[in-house]
């Protein structure tokens, strides 16, 4: 156990300004170190990165660890799994935490094994428990259960947090932060894997976290003809389509639209679900929505008894009902 109470959040800076993960993990953080007494403290990689140290310190690190180096310029597992090996075991932080985006789930556990040390996978949230330890939340044993996790003697505590999960700060343009610079080592390991090119891909469905109206659906909806009625919804009340797993694996919605445990995490202000059954691993991902609004032929369905407005109907029925009825609005 060391003495540091920092609390490290990784800088995952890859498609900035879209993906916020590492904004909305260092708002976690400083509420927590608000009951632990501790420093929240952003760690950055790269190359001509101090905008994102800027950006850092306005939401909520109070200090940031940075490594600048044109060596560092294309993202290298090996070499960022190193470095922040090396810090760790300098400056002792008591916690870890890294975005689940695809690169933190690679450099995470990484880390925890160099370092010997455990990691949550994939929390969907963050407390601090009566001894100041950190409490780990995360769906377990295939998603059936959610489990509290704590790290009762390894240091740091880590752990990697779904995008999404966190509200971030407001941007907050007079924060200042202690900003540590600290130079490549030398013994960097040499890459096994060189990138030639990169490119960027963006994701059609980036919006699904950030929208006010997500539209999902499920197996319930019947085919992939009668999903896509759910895209002209979508269109009419300026939504966002969500779908199941089933609904994803069976093609009718590309796969970065789904929503749940291994999905997105999204907090809509009102959410429609048509012919979702409402398992665990879905609605872990939507408990922060608003108002929910249910079409199912079971009431008994958990996403029945979930929803603020629960209809025992036909899902594609009511979904043609309403594109009518906001059709007409519209026309009026
Ligand atoms: C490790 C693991 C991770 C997982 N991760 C995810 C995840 O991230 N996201 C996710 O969604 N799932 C995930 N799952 C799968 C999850 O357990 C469920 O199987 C899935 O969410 C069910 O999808 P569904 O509600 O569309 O289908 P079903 O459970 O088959 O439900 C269909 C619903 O539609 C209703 N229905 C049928 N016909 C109609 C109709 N005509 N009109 C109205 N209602 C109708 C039925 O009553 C039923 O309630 C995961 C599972 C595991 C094991």
């Amino acid at each position: 156990m060391t003495d540091s109470k920092e609390i490290w959040v990784l800088g995952d800076y890859r498609n900035y300004f879209h993906s916020r993960v590492t904004l909305q993990i260092l708002a976690r953080a400083s509420s927590l170190a608000e009951k632990t007494g501790g420093r929240v403290c952003a760690v950055v990689f790269g190359d001509h990165v101090d905008e994102y140290v800027n950006e850092y310190i306005a939401h909520g690190a109070e200090k940031v660890y940075v490594i600048d180096d044109p060596a560092l310029k294309n993202y290298s597992v090996e070499n960022y799994s190193f470095l922040m090996t090396q810090l760790v075991h300098e400056f002792k932080p008591e916690t870890l935490l890294v975005g689940a985006t695809r690169f933190g789930q690679e450099i995470a556990p990484r880390v925890a094994k160099y370092l010997k040390t455990g990691l949550t996978a994939d929390c969907i949230d963050l407390e601090i428990d009566e001894k100041g330890r950190l409490v780990q939340i995360a769906p377990s044993f295939g998603g059936n259960l959610i489990a509290k996790i704590i790290t009762p003697e390894k240091r740091p505590q880590m752990a990697t947090v779904r995008p999404g999960t966190f509200q971030e700060l407001t941007h907050d343009y007079d924060a200042k932060g202690e900003v540590i610079r600290l130079p490549l080592p030398s013994d960097l390991p040499k890459e096994k894997i060189r990138c030639i090119r990169s490119e960027y891909k963006p994701s059609r469905n980036r919006k699904l976290e950030e929208a006010d109206i997500v539209i999902i659906g499920g197996r319930g909806m019947g085919s992939k003809r009668k999903f896509k009625k759910l895209f002209e919804l979508a269109e009419l009340v300026n939504g966002e389509v969500g779908a199941t797993r089933p609904v994803v694996y069976a093609d009718w919605i590309s796969h970065d639209a789904l929503v749940g445990q291994a999905g997105k995490h999204i907090k809509p202000r009102v959410l429609f679900s048509f012919g979702v059954s409402g398992a665990i691993q879905h609605t872990a991902a939507v408990t922060d929505a608003d108002f929910i609004v249910a079409i199912n032929k079971n009431p008994n369905a958990t996403m029945m008894k979930m929803a603020d407005v629960a209809i025992m109907a036909d899902a594609n029925q009511v979904c043609s009902g309403i594109i009518r009825a906001v059709k007409d609005k519209i026309r009026d």
